[in-house]
């Protein structure tokens, strides 16, 4: 189907030219009430990121990410990879959260959340500005022959991006290998680690090569949230819109003119400054409409609320609103796809609750060796060999463990090793046990016996195995 002639801007992304090539976007630096309030919240959240992997909560790392490992720390609250379910739940629970997010505020993530943007526009823009200067100074700067100023201001600019990239790659690995293995790292010596410095380096080029080279790309083309705005968003979603009733009247957008009567020539508020457009770091125009390049970032309210007060015309024509808001009049109202998100949200909530009560810091697996049967031993004593396994996953040693029988009589033999033996923390104690249990107290081949964990006199965990005999005891 052909795209209609007013929506040809939908057939391409605002940072190609027609024939294909990467069009540099040079954003105009955005000032303004909401790009104040987001330099706040973005420094509170960069100062978290940094800290976070440094926190301890119960000897626990704040925020554990170690996908190698499989074990994952949330709120200093561990995941081993017995607890996989768990994290799935947990991820579940953020995915729809995030979405419920989405389908009311739309993508107000992406603007002040998101880690990308936050660096991206809060941190290595900013520095831009600050070395090749504003909007114009800095395409200058670009056409401009390599002299002494722009080789000057590209070192300079590049080496301070390479440090921060440097540094942000050093977090990265913190929440990846936890923080305790990259101080040790560092201070053995990054040379004593290739395993990691390798890595280390990527992840440097990489953050480098995103935050100079790939930019807002990142969010046009490869950020899998972006790509399902199309999905999430309707007409209710509160996102940054133009005021297109307001801004085109009934004959359109005009530019401005001093003691002209804009209202009795029909003409709307939006004056074809292009501020909002010369502002976007996506390079995109507002005014055609919700675009997927926008990343709800706010500058564009921000630059129109300035021209809007410079020509005495009240601010808002770029705001937060919905379509239905801007069309209907409508405001904001919970609806049914919103009843729905939140009913599912709540139902995961109270499920991972109650399995978060519910697991032990201890857990124990006794497992029948392979190929065993039993043995018949002297005196009618019937024995079964078992590997056992058993995790701890605090951050202390559980000393003094045995193993008892729950409602048999019968003996628990340790091969290797004493009855009351440690689980150091955060590790795991295994080996060989036999069960010796007399043939009289069997009532079939397969006995179902539970065996009681205990460190000193307290039960810490339970667990269950089969048990084998003979078929009759006549
Ligand atoms: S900044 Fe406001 S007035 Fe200027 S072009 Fe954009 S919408 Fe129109
Ligand atoms: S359109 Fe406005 S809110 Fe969207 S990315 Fe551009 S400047 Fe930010």
């Amino acid at each position: 189907m052909e795209t209609p002639k007013n929506e040809t801007f939908r057939d391409s992304i605002g940072t190609l030219t027609e024939d294909g090539k990467r069009a540099w976007v040079y954003p105009k630096k955005p000032s303004g009430r909401y790009y104040e309030k987001r330099k706040i919240v973005s420094y509170g959240l960069i100062a978290f990121l940094f800290i976070a992997p440094f926190i301890k909560v119960g000897g626990n790392q704040f925020l554990m990410f170690n996908v190698l490992e499989r074990r994952f720390n949330i709120f200093g609250f561990p995941f081993w990879p017995q607890d996989f379910y768990l994290f799935v739940i947990s991820m579940l629970i953020g995915v729809i959260f995030i979405a419920l997010f989405t389908v009311a505020f739309g993508r107000i993530f992406c603007g002040w959340i998101c880690p990308q943007t936050i660096f991206m526009e809060m941190v290595f823009r900013r520095i831009e500005y600050w070395i090749d200067g504003d909007r114009n100074k800095q395409r200058k700067l670009d056409r401009q022959k390599w002299d002494a100023e722009k080789i000057r201001k590209r070192l300079l600019k590049w080496f301070i991006f390479l440090v921060i990239s440097f540094l942000i790659a050093n977090v990265f690995l913190a929440y990846l290998i936890g923080s305790d293995k990259l101080i040790r790292y560092i201070t053995e010596g990054p040379f004593a680690h290739t395993g990691t410095l390798i890595p280390l380096i990527i992840f440097t080029a990489v953050f480098y090569f995103v935050f100079a080279w790939f930019r807002e790309q990142v969010c046009i083309i490869a950020c899998p949230y972006g790509r399902l705005q199309g999905v999430l968003l309707d007409n209710k979603s509160i996102i940054v819109a133009y005021d297109h009733k307001r801004g085109e009247a009934e004959n359109g957008r005009k530019k401005f003119r001093k003691n002209e009567d804009r209202e009795a020539l029909g003409h709307g508020d939006c004056i074809d400054c292009l501020q909002c457009v010369n502002v976007c770091p996506t390079g995109i125009d507002i005014r055609n409409g919700t675009q997927l390049e926008c990343v709800n970032c706010t500058a564009c309210i921000d630059e129109c609320d300035h021209i809007m007060e410079s020509i005495d015309l009240p601010k808002g024509l770029i705001r937060y609103a919905s379509e239905d808001e801007i069309e209907k009049k409508k405001k904001f109202e919970f609806s049914p796809r919103l009843k729905g998100y939140t009913a599912v949200l709540v139902i995961l909530i109270g499920v991972l609750s109650g399995l978060l009560l519910l697991r032990s810091d201890v857990e124990a697996r006794v497992l029948r060796l392979p190929g065993q049967l039993y043995e018949h031993k002297q005196g009618d004593i019937i024995s079964n060999v078992f590997t056992y396994k058993l995790i701890n996953k605090t951050t202390d040693t559980i000393s003094d463990v045995s193993f008892k029988l729950r409602k048999y009589k019968g003996e628990i033999k340790l091969v290797s090793t004493s009855n009351n033996f440690e689980v150091p923390a955060q590790g795991a104690a295994e080996g060989t046990l036999f069960i010796e249990i007399d043939k009289s107290e069997l009532s079939g081949d397969k006995n179902k016996l539970m065996i009681e964990v205990y460190s000193k006199d307290e039960l810490i965990e339970t667990t269950t195995v089969n048990f084998l005999g003979p078929r009759s005891y006549n």
